[in-house]
């Protein structure tokens, strides 16, 4: 059970704006980190109060938390299940403190070393529909930055291989020691020893490596997949490199039209073969299938082929293929059978009679959508 946003902050439903605001650079100030160093109880509270704050500081969150509770925020709110850490809490209601109290080191956990993270790479990977309604694996060239060979690092003086220094401000509470990221190493608490000539100031170098990347089947155009460690190196012996972005591009079938995970094709029969009925193959994403048309088959049918489409992307089944049928009516006649039908224009089986259940081009739509 969630506590109340309320009981948190120690303030009552009817506290306004200011009294919130209040209530909440209390509880910051009573348990911030800075005076309850290594202090995790203090720092659990400290979490709890800056949750209750985004919610109760922020008009329309707080009117939907008086309504709703908890509840307001659990899924997709943007909020609700996760869990603030530090830095989101500083970078958010950084003005609360008055300034003066630092950052913590940029990237991860408070205090210590921060393992310095490579840069990430991104690529984009052109796909036909058969290699995404398969799957596919695809070998693509990164340059990526790696550490030159023979290159070392050794601990950063500046801070004694802590990757923070102590920094002492005036702020609404007095005199405060804070930490910061170290100037001189950027907060890896390492800096290059032995650099080999090609390297760069950083000890780096760029090489060319194949990356082989397995896709599952069902992505979508403009999906972005990650490939861990496959990006940049960092410099220093704790680093840990970046990732490889891989953003999916799919390339435009000839046939195939691509709607979620259903695929549509346009099948166009002659005249003849509309009025006696015949077996078409027609070229899926999964090699041919082939059906069977009745005689006297109108135009504008459509034919769903069960699980032709493309699979889900979550392994849940596959989309259909949706056949439409298209009659094409001859342009042009040679003298015997413009007679033909000259002599049937009358005739009463080449009448139009829709029965009911032949149902119009907009209800087909409306079905294929419901
Ligand atoms: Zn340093």
């Amino acid at each position: 059970m969630k506590k109340d946003f309320y009981e948190i902050l120690g303030v009552s439903k009817s506290a306004d704006a200011s009294a919130i605001k209040k209530a909440y650079r209390k509880k910051a100030i009573e348990f911030h980190p800075d005076k309850n160093p290594g202090d995790k109880v203090a720092e659990e509270k400290f979490k709890e109060a800056a949750e209750a704050y985004e919610v109760l500081g922020d008009p329309d969150k707080k009117a939907k938390y008086d309504q709703f509770g908890h509840q307001a925020f659990d899924g997709s709110g943007g909020f609700g299940g996760h869990h603030m850490n530090m830095d989101d809490i500083f970078s958010q209601f950084g003005d609360i403190f008055g300034g003066g109290f630092g950052g913590f080191g940029g990237g991860g956990s408070r205090g210590g070393v921060r393992r310095p993270k490579g840069s990430n790479l991104r690529i984009k990977v052109k796909l036909t529909l058969e290699e995404i309604a398969n799957g596919v694996e695809k070998k693509v060239k990164v340059k990526r930055k790696v550490q030159a060979p023979g290159v070392s690092y050794k601990t950063c003086s500046t801070c004694n291989g802590q990757g923070q220094v102590m920094r002492v401000t005036n702020t609404i509470l007095g005199r405060m020691q804070s930490a910061t990221t170290c100037p001189s190493c950027g907060g890896s608490g390492q800096i290059l020893d032995k650099k080999p000539s090609q390297a760069d100031t950083q000890g780096m170098i760029v090489e060319d490596e194949t990356v082989s990347i397995k896709i599952p089947a069902g992505v979508v155009d403009g999906m972005q997949l990650k490939v861990s460690n496959k990006g940049n190196d960092a410099p220093g012996s704790n680093s840990v490199p970046g990732d490889l972005i891989v953003a999916i591009e799919e390339l435009e079938h000839e046939f195939l039209k691509r709607e979620g995970e259903n695929l549509h094709y346009d099948l166009y029969i002659s005249f003849p073969e509309a009025i006696l009925g015949v077996s078409k193959d027609i070229d899926a994403v999964n090699g041919k299938v082939r059906i069977k048309l009745e005689e006297g088959i109108q135009s504008g049918k459509i034919l769903r082929l069960k699980g032709k489409g493309i699979p889900s992307i979550n392994g849940y089944g596959s989309g259909d293929l949706l056949v439409h049928v298209n009659v094409w009516t001859p342009k042009t006649l040679n003298k015997e059978q413009k007679q033909f039908f000259e002599k049937n224009l009358e005739d009463e089986n080449f009448s139009p009679s829709p029965e009911k259940s032949d149902k119009s081009f907009f209800e087909k739509v409306k079905d294929m959508f419901s």
